[in-house]
């Protein structure tokens, strides 16, 4: 399908993650963007050339790169609201993992979608996944058209090495949608064993590898405890990072932890929300910009959170971090935008979506501006990370596709079957 977007307000990302506007069109053919530009110059020639089965009148609002979502447990939507108000240790034994055990790859697989759903009402194009029943995962999001890379959660209870490589295969071959990164749950769910296996595994991909890494201070001091080093160190002597990943929260970090992730060229996904919910603390985001350290935002899961959307992620990275340094002027929007955006792709391994630019999938949002906490435009970047929500997204397009438009979804399910679907899988797992 070849669409054409004119009359449109075009974020461009700069090299130096700085952002400029641009009035004009953006023309999208199959799944790319092919032209960028003011339209003039092309209206005599390229126009009659291609064939646009949509033209699409901007009305002067914003078309951005959609966000990525860099760490999400999407099917954990049964548990939204259901667990709560627990400190994390105790969340995860007593209300988390009883409750998954009884999950089927069925239910999965609708709860994956509802948790798509949001997504698109959130502006966000693809998602850093980790959960159990992969495929299922994966096969929702090509069932749908959103775009998944999927982590592989690797711990002593619900896999092994043999499933993870088959998932490894089967994942990336799935979908031009769909792709696969190793990965373990953490340090504290995983033994030294696994750990070895999957360092092998890696590197016999080629592959970076992820982990939740230093989310509360009693995982790194049990890690101590055990092995005499911190999960990043640990995780570095097993030879996990030759081809690089990242981890998620990144909050309990030593200063040799941060050399290591400069060393390697690593991502650290920051999750601002779940991590004030389960008072895990503060990552330090400054000092990782500082040690020129890749930073990506998560929502983590909808059992955490409890809400899928990136305007509260990139609001509390922002002011978190201000807190932390006492210092209002670090971390700028300019920065969180960036990392909500192409720092998410970067560590997704998704370079053709980081940014509006020719050439790169058309992974793309329409923000509208003609509202009351868009207005006036003095600064449209800031408008975003300091006064945008939900309420702003009028469209998301993911691969070329549009998925939601205008409060409607096009994703192959209608919402009364997903919503029933979630609420018969949480009634039946309540027992
Ligand atoms: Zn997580």
């Amino acid at each position: 399908m070849n669409i054409r977007f004119y009359h449109a307000k075009i974020l461009v990302t700069g090299e130096n993650k700085e952002f400029s506007i641009l009035n004009g069109e953006l023309w999208v053919e199959n799944d790319s963007i092919s032209y960028i530009g003011d339209g003039k110059e092309l209206r005599n020639q390229k126009e009659d050339a291609v064939i646009f089965d949509r033209e699409i009148d901007v009305e002067g609002n914003l078309l951005m790169p959609g966000f990525k979502d860099a760490h999400t447990h999407t099917a954990m939507t049964f548990l939204r609201s259901y667990a709560d108000d627990l400190p994390l240790q105790e969340w995860l034994e007593k209300q988390v993992f009883p409750n998954e055990a009884k999950l089927t790859k069925e239910d999965v697989y609708y709860l994956a979608i509802l948790g798509i759903m949001e997504y698109l009402t959130s502006g966000i194009t693809s998602n850093f996944d980790m959960y159990n029943f992969p495929r299922s995962i994966a096969k929702a999001s090509k069932d749908t058209g959103f775009r998944t890379v999927f982590c592989s959660g690797l711990n002593n209870f619900v896999s092994n090495l043999e499933e993870l490589r088959e998932d490894y295969n089967v994942i990336n071959a799935m979908s031009p949608l769909t792709s696969f990164l190793p990965g373990i749950h953490a340090e504290y769910t995983t033994n030294q064993k696994l750990m070895e296996g999957l360092a092998k595994l890696a590197q016999e991909l080629k592959a970076p590898v992820w982990m939740h890494n230093a989310e509360t201070q009693k995982e790194v001091e049990e890690c101590k405890a055990r092995y005499g080093m911190t999960p990043t160190e640990l995780t570095e002597a097993l030879g996990f990072y030759e081809y690089g990943g990242g981890g998620y929260h990144c909050i309990w970090f030593t200063e040799h932890d941060f050399e290591l992730f400069q060393k390697h060229d690593m991502t650290v996904v920051t999750n601002p929300a779940s991590n004030l919910k389960l008072a895990s603390g503060i990552c330090p985001v400054k000092k990782f910009l500082d040690y020129g350290i890749n930073v990506a935002i998560g929502t983590d899961g909808p059992a955490s959170n409890n809400c899928l959307d990136m305007f509260r992620e990139m609001f509390l990275t922002t002011g978190l971090a201000k807190v932390k340094e006492e210092d209002a002027s670090c971390v700028s929007a300019e920065e969180v935008l960036y990392m909500a955006t192409a720092g998410g792709a970067k560590a997704m391994q998704l370079p053709d979506c980081d940014r509006l630019a020719v050439g790169k999938k058309a992974d793309l949002i329409m923000l509208d501006l003609k509202k009351p906490n868009m207005q006036p435009e003095n600064n449209i970047v800031k408008n975003i990370v300091y006064a945008g929500s939900k309420q702003n997204v009028k469209m998301t397009m993911v691969n070329g596709k549009i998925l939601y438009e205008n409060g409607a979804f096009s994703i192959g399910f209608s919402e009364e079957e997903i919503y029933r679907r979630a609420n018969e899988i949480i009634n039946r797992i309540k027992g």
